[in-house]
């Protein structure tokens, strides 16, 4: 097994030393010759179409595209012990080990966007991580600080899914089947619940309509708010989280419809909707897609007593076929948490599984699918681009700001807080 780097990997991939693999080479590049053009880039599935109106990031100066790794390293050490505590840098847990050496914290989008609010005294925090997670650090970090996309083009296929002109366009369908009157129980007939990997616009929308954000963490928890409050989930973006999760709570999987955004009734019959316990938004995570219960058919083969856990984002038969399936913490909390040596087969992106299997020697660990890529926008932050942005803070410019507007992060916010008052049962 090896626990070569993503980027050694990649490497691999083009003298063409790892055979199988659907990455494509052109990731070895520096990002920059993709960015400014439409599409979230070599190694993202054909299939996600990328909405006219996602930020580009424009060119990056030459200097950075020409330095050496070991220039570029050297630089970001020195704007940073220059900035002091004046910046913070996040990084998430999918990004490359070479930006991940520079993060003052490593974590999920939550874990980064809490961690941003712990530090009022920065004036910048530079996000490496995509663009919904660099907006939700905005709506919770001081007013005067700033937040910083080392790339605007590090966007999430996922989130891009619902927009919120489909959305807002789905909640006036449901309202007219509906209605809004509240049952005999108080419970009004659908409550909005968003995944944390969506827009500020989305999580605005929950908290103008009485619903309310989650995370693959919490998702269980924050069902369970909705459904005390509302006979009905309207889940997007993201269709296996809000399966997966309403599965293992019993909810039928007939009830829960999958809604095609701009179809009249999102392509279902009145009945169903009707009878449906949880709407599901048709967006997925191309990352997570690509799991099959196939290459678990085969880790058990080749390693009888694999421990095999998945996220969420996997979809349902991956996931039943499983042993567990947690966030990305719970797995690093599972890894982290076996006294003995195990051999873990894991389901999630592979700058983190190859993380875990450098990090814990004592047990072998490797991803479900041996040739998958990483996450196309995560790949985006490559450290040219987190040098340029930390060199121009110290030259007293903000370049790559991410602001949300005071309209949509007072809502936003308040889907955030109903989220974070949700306790347990
Ligand atoms: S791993 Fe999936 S959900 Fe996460 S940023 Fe990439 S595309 Fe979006």
């Amino acid at each position: 097994m090896t626990t070569a780097s993503v980027n050694e990997r990649i490497q691999l991939i083009v003298k063409n030393a790892s055979a199988g693999s659907t990455c494509s080479p052109s990731l070895a590049e520096g990002p920059w010759g993709f960015d400014a053009k439409p599409g979230y880039g070599p190694g993202a599935s054909s299939e996600d179409q990328i909405p006219s109106d996602a930020p580009r990031q424009g060119a990056l100066p030459q200097e950075y595209r020409e330095a050496t790794d070991a220039e570029l390293h050297e630089r970001i050490r020195a704007a940073k012990a220059s900035l002091g505590d004046r910046v913070v840098i996040l990084g998430h847990f999918y990004q490359r080990d070479e930006i991940v050496q520079h993060a003052d914290y490593l974590g999920d989008s939550f874990q980064l966007a809490n961690a941003a609010k712990a530090h009022p005294e920065a004036e910048a925090i530079v996000f490496c991580g995509v663009h919904f997670m660099a907006e939700t650090a905005d709506i919770l970090s001081g007013p005067e600080q700033k937040v910083i996309l080392p790339n605007l083009a590090a966007g999430c296929s996922m989130a891009d899914m619902a927009d919120i002109d489909s959305v807002e366009e789905c909640w006036r369908q449901l309202e007219e089947l509906y209605g809004t009157e509240p049952d005999e129980h108080g419970r009004v007939p659908v409550i909005p619940v968003t995944y944390m990997n969506s827009s500020a616009a989305l999580k605005g929308f929950c908290g103008r309509n009485g619903g309310i954000v989650c995370t693959s963490s919490n998702a269980e928890t924050v069902l369970r708010w909705a459904f005390e409050r509302g006979q009905r989930v309207l889940f997007f973006p993201d269709q296996h989280l809000g399966r997966n999760t309403a599965k293992a709570m019993g909810v039928p999987v007939e009830q829960m419809p999958l809604w095609w955004g701009r179809k009249p009734l999102g392509g279902n019959s009145a009945e169903t909707l009707t009878d449906a316990k949880v709407i599901l938004w048709n967006g997925f995570c191309s990352v997570h897609k690509r799991f099959n219960v196939g290459q678990i058919e085969k880790a058990r083969a080749e390693f009888p007593g694999v421990r095999v856990i998945v996220h969420p984002e996997s979809p349902m038969d991956v996931v039943d076929a499983a042993d567990e399936y947690g966030s990305t913490d719970y797995i690093r909390k599972a890894v982290q948490a076996a006294t003995e040596p195990t051999v873990f087969a894991i389901g999630t992106e592979i700058n983190m599984v190859q993380r875990l299997a450098a990090q814990h020697p004592e047990h072998t660990i490797f991803c479900l699918d041996p040739v998958v890529c990483p996450c196309s926008t995560m790949y985006r932050i490559h450290p040219g681009y987190l040098a340029w942005v930390l060199e121009r803070l110290v030259a007293g410019e903000v370049v790559n700001q991410i602001t949300v507007s005071d309209e949509v992060a007072e809502t936003a916010k308040v889907a955030l807080e109903r989220m974070l008052a949700a306790k347990p049962l």
